[in-house]
């Protein structure tokens, strides 16, 4: 019996993460997705406890206070953190866990828990993240010139990451995110025979 992988996917906003990890558990059983906590203001259709538990600055502090959050960043000021028992109850489980958290998490959490396999989702280029942004249409300009910015310093970060996967198409991608998943969930150092 051996513990669920805990998967890290970073990568720029609008490199395709939400719409690879969604595919990715409706198309494989045993994966799970975390839900962060975060300040930010919901957007159009998202749903409470599905997409994010959308809480408080107050409440926020508070769950740093009492340590249930695994990680915490900011990012383009609003506050985004991942709960840490249902991250624990799940792998011990033996089920994988997705994070979708930005960069500084990723690089948090290798150092708490250093088994934690970092993935890197990178758009095929800048020119094709920014068309991607725009072509969700979720953003204003200024958002999309902010986090087009941020891109650019993520990528130096990059290179601190397990795996780098290129999101040319969704279904490569998915695939490639699973084929690393079942190759480090057969690592000798996570399996007692
Ligand atoms: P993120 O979660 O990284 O911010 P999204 O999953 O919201 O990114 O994707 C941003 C936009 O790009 C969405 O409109 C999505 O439909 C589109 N998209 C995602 N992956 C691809 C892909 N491989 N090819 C073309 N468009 C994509
Ligand atoms: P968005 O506002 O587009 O949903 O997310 C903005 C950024 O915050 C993305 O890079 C996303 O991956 C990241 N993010 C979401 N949840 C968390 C979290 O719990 N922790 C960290 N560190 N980043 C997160």
């Amino acid at each position: 019996m051996s513990n669920g992988v805990l998967v890290v996917v970073s990568g720029p906003s609008g490199a395709g993460k939400g719409t690879v990890v969604r595919r990715l558990i409706e198309k494989y059983e045993g994966i799970f997705l975390s839900v962060s906590a975060t300040t930010r203001q919901p957007r159009q259709g998202e749903i409470e406890g599905i997409h994010y538990f959308f809480v408080s600055h107050d409440k926020f502090r508070s769950m740093i206070e009492r340590d249930e959050l695994i990680e915490h960043a900011e990012y383009a000021g609003n506050f985004y953190g991942t709960p840490a028992d249902p991250v624990r109850e799940r792998t011990e489980r033996g089920e994988h866990v997705l994070l979708e958290i930005d960069i500084q998490g990723g690089v948090q959490i290798k150092k708490k828990l250093p088994d934690t396999v970092l993935i890197f989702l990178a758009p095929p280029s800048l020119e094709e993240l920014e068309k991607r942004l725009r072509g969700r249409g979720t953003e204003n300009d200024e958002v999309i010139r902010n986090r087009l910015n941020i891109a650019a310093r993520e990528y130096a970060v990059a290179k601190e990451y397990d795996y780098i996967v290129i999101n040319d198409t969704v279904d490569e991608a998915v695939e490639r995110i699973h084929s690393i998943i079942v190759a480090e969930s057969c690592r000798a150092s996570r399996i007692s025979l």
